[in-house]
């Protein structure tokens, strides 16, 4: 369970019952596999609401949800088993985090529902989540930052969510195609996702890792305290063909 160094690795799925739309869950399947293809020791951890989150995880991942299943997910991170401040004691110690679309709302200041009423998040990443004007739905398309080192970002967007970045957290990426953060400041590129410290937030779906898995490569390497490219490369002749028909760079 504790860190134990660069040949393990441990990942957390957050109450996988209540957050996980579009298949989120499939992203702890992708970590584990891609550690194993890789022969990286890895376990896999489930925590359901009302259970103790562990401390020692080495990536936490945190799902979408409908705004009824979201709000039970605060209350359990809020609640006596003390889940919150066990993840930023975690975040503290070098954790790294993916929390998808309600996840990434969750882990913010505030975020509002469908009935305009807002609710405190956990303040572990500087946004701010309110409303958009219309829902967002569709297929999602970003350019990553660049100074991740990782190919275009596609995945599946659903959310009524209009998030904010504050000065602490950077974009994950800028949309080249659909809504992602929602609208900018005039002037401003429109962003998806947000970077903060161990922490990758992002509005896309798919299962993002399994769209995208130079992302889970990122996420691994982070946890292992190595640089991306020093993970061995796994072929993947059909993920790449796909994403070259539809103009999308590899790797
Ligand atoms: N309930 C949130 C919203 O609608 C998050 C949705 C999701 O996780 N897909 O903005």
């Amino acid at each position: 369970m504790s860190r134990a160094g660069p040949s393990s690795v441990t990942v957390v799925s957050l109450f996988p019952s209540l957050l996980g739309t579009y298949g989120d869950g499939g992203n702890a399947l992708i970590l584990q596999r891609r550690c194993q293809w890789r022969a990286i020791d890895v376990e896999l951890i489930a925590v359901n609401a009302g259970d103790a989150v562990p401390t020692g995880g080495d990536i936490y991942l945190l799902g979408g949800g409908e705004d009824g299943s979201q709000l039970a997910a605060m209350n359990a991170l809020r609640g006596t088993a003390a889940a919150a401040s066990s993840l930023s004691v975690a975040l503290e110690a070098g954790a790294q985090m993916l929390a998808v679309c309600a996840g990434l709302q969750l882990l913010g200041h505030s975020f509002a529902d469908s009935t305009g009423a807002t609710t405190p998040g956990l303040a572990l990443l500087d946004v701010t989540t309110g409303r958009l004007a219309t829902r967002a739905v569709g297929e999602l398309l970003a350019d990553p930052d660049p100074t991740l080192g990782i190919p275009a970002l596609s995945g599946f967007e659903n959310h009524g969510g209009h998030t904010v970045l504050g000065p602490a957290a950077t974009p994950l990426g800028l949309v080249r195609r659909g809504t992602g953060n929602g609208p900018a400041a005039p002037g401003e590129a429109v962003s998806e996702g947000a970077l903060q410290g161990g922490i990758v937030a992002t509005y896309l779906h798919g299962p993002v890792l399994a769209r995208n898995p130079a992302l889970a490569d990122l996420l691994i390497a982070r946890a292992m305290g190595i640089a991306l490219a020093a993970l061995t490369p796994l072929a993947m002749p059909e993920h790449d063909a796909l994403r070259s028909r539809i103009g999308m760079d590899t790797r």
